[in-house]
């Protein structure tokens, strides 16, 4: 139960990127492009001004700052520490007031349990060996009342198609080898983790692409990218 919940291959796919983080039009890009979206899709669920927020694989900050400039307090937790050395350079370049360490979540519940009005976890799941694991770890830091927040693509042939086919090889979106088809997660999968952790599944919305204009949107369908809000009961 207490071996770490890692896989070190993903995590040097992401150290190997690190110095491209901020690059609008580099390797994480559609990450970039998704930001706006899913910020709106926060504030529609927790007001951010003076919120407690952690946020888990956060990678070189692109969430954490965008959520830090609507007024919340933001801890950015990762295992990958290129990824932190980059996201802490840009937060001394652009003033924002970010606090980021190397922990995982597991160990960082055990250190600080409940003590968060709201966690994400966006874009991470489909990258842990466990990601139940992570699930219950979130839903241990959050404080009772509070909310977590999740995004990660859905798995079935249409997300085989779009996510890895589509944005690897033929649009060249994201570097090969960035996402492993196997590691996808259904809504109904992440949904039952997060009941079995304790938490109360709400609403799902999906994320669609559109490739002529290169901009997400939030949308009915989840087939693809989607989010999920959890709440956990007083
Ligand atoms: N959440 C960010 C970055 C997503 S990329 C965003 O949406 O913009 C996935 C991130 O998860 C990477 O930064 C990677 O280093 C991190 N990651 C992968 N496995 C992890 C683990 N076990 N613990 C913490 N972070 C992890």
């Amino acid at each position: 139960m207490n071996d770490p919940n890692v896989d070190p291959v993903e995590l040097k796919k992401f150290s190997d990127l690190a110095h491209r983080w901020w690059d609008p039009n580099g390797a994480f890009r559609p990450l970039h492009q998704l930001n706006p979206v899913r910020m709106d899709w926060i504030e529609r669920h927790v007001p951010l001004a003076g919120c407690c927020v952690l946020d888990v694989g956060c990678g070189g900050g692109i969430l954490s700052e965008a959520m830090s400039a609507r007024g919340a307090k933001v801890l950015g937790i990762d295992l990958a520490g290129k990824s932190l050395q980059v996201a802490r350079l840009h937060a001394l370049e652009s003033g924002a007031e970010v606090e980021y360490r190397a922990i995982s979540a597991e160990e960082l519940a055990q250190e600080q349990p409940a003590q968060f009005d709201l966690v994400t976890c966006m874009e991470m799941l489909e990258h842990v060996p466990d990601p139940a694991r992570t699930i219950e770890s979130c839903a241990r830091l959050v404080r009772p009342g509070g909310t977590v927040l999740f995004s990660t693509i859905n798995r079935n042939p249409k997300s085989f198609l779009l996510a890895v086919v589509g944005a690897e090889y033929v649009l060249g979106l994201l570097p090969r080898g960035t996402h492993d088809y196997a590691r996808f997660l259904r809504p109904s999968e992440l949904a039952r983790g997060a009941r079995a952790s304790g938490l109360e599944v709400g609403d799902l919305t999906g994320m669609r692409y559109n490739p002529l204009t290169q901009r997400f949107s939030l949308h009915r369908d989840t087939d693809v990218n989607y989010l999920v809000a959890c709440r956990r009961p007083s």
